[in-house]
This record gives structure tokens, sequence and C-alpha cells, in this order.
């Protein structure tokens, strides 16, 4: 754990330093404020920290459960908490960039990039937005694979920060992908026997390219990404076009997104919101989905089954 941004932690940190004993003791108590502190912009990046980290750090998610993180104003809180994190993960690829909040709060908290604040997305290989080709479609986790690759990064920064964890952060990283790898065999397993002119996965954003190149389907979608004007009379004729050309029997709307847009859609050409899928965020704790494996969990199975209706 380094303590560098004694300035900026302020008084607190140093009293915290001076009350702290040896690594054993620390390790012994439960308190979290000798834990690592960690702090992630969403409830995904916050739910693998937390399984990696299990027991050794404390981790906290600036944008709620529930809330979309391309745009978000940071509380006076959540200004605190990042001055005075030990580490703070954020996706990359182009998603806390709505209203350039991450990094004007990376700005006020006195963060470095790769010093303070990493990217958890950083072996990721691309996928660019199809209305902007300059820019890079975000939402990269809903590939399992690259879940995986963030789960790596992340044990990898733990590990160089605190390094006297680091066989833990290698144990619960190793027992973590292995379920991950697990749950990715079995819906590509299952994947495969969708009949070809019902893979259409249609959503409200375009969140799932990454999703639908890892398990064989066409995405379809109402906008491309959440920075940008939703259900326009342009958007809605390019989606009905591309459904009344597939056998696609039914569509899909996000829990982090105005859901009226896709609610025209279903009216428009006639097909049921199969489900909700979890995008963005995860679930609020309790409900299905409240964890990156069970929301993708959750996806897969029931786009699997809304597909083969
Ligand atoms: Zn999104």
């Amino acid at each position: 754990m380094k303590h560098k941004k004694i300035i900026f932690a302020g008084i607190l940190s140093l009293l915290l330093l001076a009350g702290c004993g040896t690594k054993d003791e620390e390790r012994s108590a439960s308190d979290d404020s000798k834990k690592t502190s960690v702090v992630a912009t969403n409830s995904i990046i916050a739910d693998m920290v937390k399984e990696v980290g299990a027991g050794q750090v404390s981790v906290k998610s600036l944008v709620p459960v529930g809330t979309d993180p391309h745009e978000y104003e940071p509380l006076p809180e959540d200004i605190k908490q990042a001055s005075e994190a030990d580490v703070v993960f954020y996706n990359g690829l182009n998603l806390e960039t709505g209203n350039g909040w991450f990094n004007k709060l990376m700005e006020t908290a006195d963060k470095k990039e790769n010093e303070d604040y990493f990217a958890v997305s950083k072996e990721v290989e691309p996928i660019h937005l199809t209305g902007n080709t300059k820019q890079e479609d975000p939402h990269a986790w809903l590939n399992i694979s690259n879940g995986i690759l963030y789960v790596k990064e992340i044990q990898h920064v733990l590990s160089e920060k605190d390094p006297e964890n680091k066989d833990s952060y290698q144990k619960n990283a190793d027992a973590y992908i292995k379920q991950l790898e697990e749950l990715d065999t079995t819906a590509k397993d299952a994947f495969a026997d969708i009949p070809n002119e019902k893979k259409l996965l249609v959503t409200s954003e375009g969140a799932f390219k990454y999703f639908s190149k890892a398990y064989d389907l066409t995405a379809a979608y109402i906008w491309e990404i959440n920075t940008e004007s939703q259900g326009t009379p342009e958007q809605m004729k390019q989606v009905v076009e591309k459904v009344r050309a597939s056998k696609v029997p039914a569509l899909f709307v996000e829990t982090s997104v105005d859901k009226r847009s896709m609610e025209r859609l279903s009216k428009e050409v006639g097909l049921p919101i199969y489900s909700e899928l979890y995008t963005d965020s995860l679930a609020k704790k309790g409900a299905p989905g409240d964890s990156y494996y069970k929301m993708m969990k959750w996806n897969l199975e029931k786009i699997h089954e809304g597909l083969m209706e």
C-alpha cells in the first residue's frame, strides 16, 4: 500500500499511517482503512476487484448501480474517495468520456495515469464505432474473454501496488477466471444451436458488438452509444429495416437506458421485448445479475432463450 499523495489525502492519512502497526497487524485487522483502498468507475469493474482482492482490498464504485457510466457528475464524496484511494480503475476505451467526467475527476484528485489510475481494458483488442470509426466502442467486458483480460490487469496492478498479497491475488484471480471460462464455453456451445436467420440481437444501445462477435450473432440497435441522441426518427427507421429483414423473434432492453424507444420499436415491428439485459451496470444487490459472473450468465441465458422462441 502506497500513500504517495499525502498532501491530498490530508492529515487523516498521516494519522492513519502513524497509527498503523506492522503489516501482520494490518492483515489481522478487518478495519477497511488498513486495506488497499480501490475506487472503480462502475459496479462491474468494482465487482471484479472484489473477486481478485477478496480479503485484502476495500472497493467503492463511483457510478451507482443502475446508472449510465458514459456521462456522470461526480459528487463531493466521489472526489474525496478518489483522492484518498491507493488505486483507481476505469474501463477506458471511450467509456467514461461522455462529459469528460473521469479525466476531470483524476485531475482534481491529482492522480496520474499508470501510477495511480489504470485502464482495465489495456490488453483488449478494440472494436471501433461504426458511426465514428476514430472512436472505440467501450463495451468490451460483454465478451467474457475480454472480462478475463480485465481480471488479469486488475490482478497485475494490485500485485504491483501491494506485493505482500501477490499470492492471494493470484489465487483469487485463477479461481475466478476458471469459473468465467466455463461459463464462456457453455454459452458458445449453446449459441451454436440458434438458426442463422434468428441470430440478430436487438437492443437500445449498440453495446453488444464484442458480445455478438464472441457468440456469433449480429448486433442491431436504435442508437450506437449512450452519449448520442436516443431514438431519433432516422435511428428508428434503420433498426426497423434490419428487424424486418430478419426472422428475429424477440427484442431486448438494457437496465441502464430509457426504455421508451425500445417500447416504440416493439409496437412498430410487432415483436415482444423478451427480457432486460445488463450492459453498463450490475443489478441491485440481491437481484439476478448482481455480479459480473451473474450478469453475464443472465444475459447469455436470456438472449439464448429469446432467440430460440
Ligand atoms: Zn454503454
